[in-house]
């Protein structure tokens, strides 16, 4: 892994971070592609101090395609080579299905899918012609069993799921691999928004009986990402304390 040049979209914080630090571990130069531009460029700065490996945060948009051609220009100058594409930025906007508006379904299918269709086409492209590189999509595990109240995000993750395996059997003759990682309850910013009553529902429901790590979700991401799982494509690694089985 020592050398390899890996993107993370989404990585200034959260699980995405967790996800840098993992690869930054392995000696993985670390470029971080999110909104949150300042707090981008203090991760892949606190990486490089820490591991001593290359890391440069840009901003970028994952639902500009203007944006990511650029970005991934602006990687090709400098690092030479992209080998690791973790899509992880996401949103959530909750709400029921039938009282759901309009302007959350759009944001939450168009960051959540849109953004990953996008990295996936802009950056696939460059390692098709490289003949190698390996993309790790974050889906959900909401995605495959659904969730009162996240018809909007289950519905992207789902989607996400349907293209990891199609850009799988797309990529293969070249040298591509694409899986995804679909993580269960997770601490983040993202589930410190749910309130303790849905907090214990949701603990009830895992057969580990704990919310997991970022961490948990970066190590399988480590993984999928590393030659250790070079005969592995088109799957889904549920990070989710038994939740799914
Ligand atoms: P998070 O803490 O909210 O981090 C997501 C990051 O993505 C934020 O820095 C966010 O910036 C950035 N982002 C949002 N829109 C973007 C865009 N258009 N372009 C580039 N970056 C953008 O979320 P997280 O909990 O770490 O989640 C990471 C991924 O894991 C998401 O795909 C999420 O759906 C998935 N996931 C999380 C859980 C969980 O329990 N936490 C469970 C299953 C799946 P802003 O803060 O400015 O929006």
């Amino acid at each position: 892994m020592k050398g390899r040049n890996a993107v993370i979209t989404g990585g200034a914080r959260g699980i995405g971070e967790a996800i840098a630090r993992a690869l930054a571990r392995l000696g993985v130069n670390i470029i971080i592609w999110d909104v949150l531009a300042d707090a981008a460029s203090a991760t892949s700065a606190s990486l490089n101090q820490e591991y001593g490996v290359k890391g440069v945060g840009l901003a970028v948009d994952v639902t500009s395609e203007a944006s990511v051609t650029a970005a991934s220009e602006q990687v090709i100058a400098e690092f030479g080579s992209l080998d690791i594409l973790v899509n992880n930025a996401g949103i959530t906007r909750d709400g029921l299905l039938i009282r759901m508006k309009e302007e959350d379904w759009d944001a939450v299918l168009k960051i959540n899918l849109k953004g990953v269709w996008i990295g996936t086409k802009i950056v696939g492209r460059l390692m098709l012609k490289q003949r190698r590189g390996t993309i790790v999509n974050i889906a959900s595990v909401v995605g495959v069993m659904g969730n009162a109240g996240q018809a909007n995000y289950s519905a992207s993750k789902a989607g996400v799921i349907g293209l990891t395996k199609t850009s799988a059997k797309e990529f293969a003759s070249r040298g591509v691999r694409v899986n995804a990682v679909a993580p269960g309850y997770i601490r983040t910013a993202m589930t410190d928004k749910l309130t303790d009553e849905q907090r214990q529902r949701m603990q009830a429901l895992i057969p580990l009986g704990e919310l997991g790590e970022p961490a948990d979700v970066a190590d399988a991401v480590a993984f999928l990402a590393s030659d250790a799982s070079r005969y592995i494509t088109g799957q889904v690694i549920n990070v989710c304390g038994g939740m799914v089985m």
